[in-house]
């Protein structure tokens, strides 16, 4: 199973943000669409960082309520890890286990074609053992 599978299960929607826009409007994307991080896109369309909900966490932590005026570009992780279509969903998950974090743009000629997260990559695992175990009762009836 690689990236190009799952997005084709999931889909290939991804949530962007320009990096001049603030902390409060990112919010206000997050929760509209039920996500945990948002890519950030330069005015060319290619990735110039990734923000997530602990991001935000951080700079409210650091700075209270005055952080949701702060721009995005200020706040985002700008070295972004990702992946390719062709990228094998165990090495995704090893890059998140071993980066401690939760999401992965997926780049194509440097284009974000999708994103995948932590929840993609357990959903995909528990079917997969689902699917194994059901097979395994399946061959032992038969047998
Ligand atoms: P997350 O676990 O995805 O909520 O992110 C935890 C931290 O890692 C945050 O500071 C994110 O900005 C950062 N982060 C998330 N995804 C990536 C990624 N693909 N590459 C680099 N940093 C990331």
């Amino acid at each position: 199973m690689n990236v190009e599978r799952l997005l084709g299960d999931k889909g290939r929607e991804v949530f962007s943000v320009q990096p001049h826009r603030t902390l409060g409007e990112a919010v206000r994307t997050l929760s509209e669409k039920r996500i945990g991080a948002v890519v950030v896109l330069g005015t060319d369309g290619a990735l110039v960082g990734i923000l997530s909900e602990r991001d935000i966490i951080r700079a409210l932590g650091e700075s209270g309520a005055a952080a949701l005026e702060t721009p995005v570009g200020e706040v985002m992780t700008a070295r972004v890890v990702t992946c390719q279509s062709q990228t094998s969903i165990d090495a995704l998950m090893e890059t998140m286990t071993s980066g401690r974090f939760r999401h992965v743009p997926v780049v194509e000629g440097g284009l974000v074609i999708g994103i995948i997260s932590i929840g993609d990559v357990v959903k995909h695992r528990v079917a997969a053992i689902e699917a194994e175990s059901r097979a395994m009762r399946d061959y032992i009836a038969m047998a």
